[in-house]
């Protein structure tokens, strides 16, 4: 029975809706899997009417975005409280500026390429955390982009001409912020060079010392030799490991357990967390 504990929907870059994620998940052969949409909890409701439908075991999470000194860095909280916290308004804070960033884009890739702000919002779900996948997905409808993958190549991409950062916490901060709101905090892909640059060892060992709870091991954005050290430094300090498939639907080529996670490493997940409960 497959676990798969990374997965997003259209309440940020994934292309199905909450329901009809849990619905491919569980005619798929997953038995547990935990929502982590970008920055928001707004999926968790409609996702936990559909673990009931679907007889699914679902694990309430978010992938939080942070930024260690000029790295992109993504942290998965589970389980944790979702209203009332610094974790809450920061996140809420940071889908404010999400739009403006997308706007701004926007606004550059105009100068050369017939978009506006309104081909974007035909393309967003509703409540989604705004992302650059929404504006690849504008970028397809008008024909100026085979794929989303294509493009991030150079349209998109952080080296070309329209990128604008995101607002980010540091990822020291966000583990902080989680832990207060009682959830449990994975390191999302550590490795994933293909998409930028990564934290090197030191800054690893850091983030595991400010209490870092667990890696995300098999995931297909980590190398191989990159895996093998990643479970030797989750064996010397004792940390949690997982694994995760990361499907956005149609959005990515990445598929619904492809990736997936120990049971007893759940069961350490459950354990830590304080805020809320397995469904
Ligand atoms: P943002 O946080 O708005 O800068 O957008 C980052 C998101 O874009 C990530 O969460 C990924 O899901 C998505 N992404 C990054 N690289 C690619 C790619 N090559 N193809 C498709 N989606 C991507
Ligand atoms: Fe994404
Ligand atoms: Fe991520
Ligand atoms: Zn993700």
């Amino acid at each position: 029975m497959a676990i798969d504990l990374h997965t997003h929907s259209s309440y940020s870059d994934g292309t199905q809706t909450p329901r009809e994620l849990l619905s491919e998940a569980a005619s798929s052969g997953l038995s547990t899997i935990a929502l982590t949409d970008h920055d928001t909890v707004l999926g968790w409701s409609e996702a936990a009417e559909a673990a009931a439908e679907f007889d699914l075991r679902l694990v309430r999470g978010m992938e939080v975005s942070c930024r260690h000194e000029g790295t992109t860095v993504h942290i998965l909280s589970y389980l944790h409280e979702p209203e009332g916290s610094e974790l809450s308004q920061t996140v809420a804070d940071m889908r404010t500026a999400r739009e403006e960033r997308g706007r701004r884009m926007v606004e550059l890739l105009s100068e050369d390429f017939p978009l506006s702000w309104e081909d974007i919002m035909a393309v967003v779900g509703p409540h989604a955390t705004i992302g650059r996948p929404h504006i690849a997905d504008a970028l397809v409808a008008g024909g100026f982009a085979a794929t989303r993958s294509e493009a991030f190549v150079h349209l998109l991409s952080p080296r070309g001409p329209y990128y604008v950062p995101i607002p980010a916490i540091a990822p020291a901060d966000a583990v902080r912020m989680i832990h207060d709101a009682g959830g449990v905090a994975v390191f999302a892909h550590p490795l994933a060079s293909t998409r930028g640059r990564v934290l090197d060892d030191r800054a690893i060992r850091e983030l595991i010392e400010s209490g870092l709870d667990g890696l995300e091991i098999d995931h297909r954005d980590n190398p191989p030799e990159g895996r093998e050290k990643l479970r030797r430094t989750a064996e010397e300090h004792g940390l949690i490991t997982t694994g995760s498939s990361d499907y956005h639907g149609a959005g990515k080529p990445n598929r619904l357990g492809e990736n997936t996670t120990e049971p007893e490493q759940l069961e350490r997940i459950a354990e830590r967390a304080a805020g809320v409960e397995i469904l």
